[in-house]
């Protein structure tokens, strides 16, 4: 059965609002470059894969191993969950599946095994651009900080106390919610909500599982999840707990902001990112609207610092910086493979 083309819909979020502050060439690679780059399945036999697209969208799915430490614990977490629901496996089952997971990663990287598909097996930047690569000892250290957070979020009082209690009734792990601030479509991600029985009301806790330190972004995140949660589901926003849980600060490392807690939620920073959004991501839907289509109007960044650790560096090295159309990159892109089969015909 033939399925009709995916839209390219505009949906604000606190990420694609960091990606567009970072660099406006690494938002059009990211957002509009690698648009319909993926592979040919079952559904569209016959699409043809636009070779630009295709590299973008391969680039895009790069993780450096810091961000890769990230999406194991995000995924072991989320798989438990989902798979065992209250019945949560030990700390030393889950431990020794985040450890398993991270080398599966390392190896598929090593094979090059995103060859066969971008998006199904790891790409991790360390080995696509042969450096930084980690010594023995390096890997080791990442796999005793994967090891202590998981330890951490499983021997946690948030879960032994709240989430695997009988009275919590769980509302979703990993949910996206959209919704619209003005004209402005925002979509959410949250890692796991749940409902508390209160004698004043089932209270709404979200949680946010982070594997880095505290910024500031952290909480216009946690706030936006908030927002999510009264405009979509009906949730009033005194009845709200958002818990940002840093897992490398131990067992104990998470907040807990909203009803009846210390630290209250701060209707002013509601109305701020709720302005943020009205005010930055009409400016973004506006460019989705007129000019998406066109490289030019994105230009690169001039701190060339954020280069060094950017997935697309090889086509802006191609590209020697210089504002290239859409046209023109893709015929840079196909001389480079050109150039490549010529110098390993020449080698036979
Ligand atoms: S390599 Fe640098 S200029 Fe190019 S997209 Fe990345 S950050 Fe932007």
């Amino acid at each position: 059965m033939k399925r009709a083309p995916l839209k390219n819909e505009f949906r604000w979020s606190v990420s694609r609002q960091a990606c567009f502050d970072e660099c406006q060439k690494k938002y059009w690679y990211t957002y509009y470059g690698s648009w319909d780059g993926w592979p040919v399945n079952a559904f569209d036999p016959n699409r043809k894969v636009d070779p630009l697209a295709a590299l973008l969208y391969r680039l895009k799915q790069i993780q450096s191993l810091p961000l890769f430490i990230g999406s194991v614990v995000h995924e072991t977490i989320e798989e438990a969950l989902k798979k065992h629901h209250k019945q949560l496996p030990s700390a030393e089952v889950l431990r020794l599946d985040a450890r398993k997971r991270f080398l599966k990663g390392i190896e598929e990287s090593k094979e090059k095994k995103w060859l066969d598909h971008p998006k199904k097996f790891s790409n991790l930047f360390e080995w696509y651009y042969n450096t930084n690569l980690p010594t023995e000892e390096a890997i080791a250290t990442y796999i005793e900080r994967i090891e202590q957070m998981i330890a951490s979020w499983r021997n946690s009082p948030a879960i032994n106390q709240v989430i695997i209690d009988a009275k919590a009734r769980w509302s979703g792990i990993e949910q996206n919610i959209e919704f619209l601030v003005d004209s402005v479509p925002v979509i959410v991600v949250i890692d796991f909500m749940l409902f508390w029985p209160n004698s004043e009301g089932d209270i709404l806790i979200i949680f946010d599982w982070k594997t880095g330190g505290e910024r500031k972004e952290n909480i216009e995140q946690l706030y936006a999840y908030a927002m999510a949660a009264q405009i979509k589901l009906h949730q009033p926003i005194d009845k709200v707990v958002i818990t940002p849980f840093y897992l490398a600060q131990g067992v104990t490392g998470y907040k807990k902001i909203g009803f009846k807690q210390t630290e209250t939620l701060d209707l002013k920073i509601v109305e701020e990112v709720q302005n943020k959004i009205r005010k930055e991501g009409s400016k973004l839907l506006a460019i989705h609207k007129e000019s998406s289509q066109d490289p030019l109007l994105f230009p690169y960044t001039e701190n060339r610092e954020k280069c060094l650790s950017c997935p697309f560096v090889e086509v802006c090295k191609k590209a020697n910086y210089e504002p290239l159309t859409r046209e023109e990159l893709t015929s840079l892109i196909l001389v480079n493979k050109e150039t490549r089969k010529e110098k390993a015909e020449s080698l036979l």
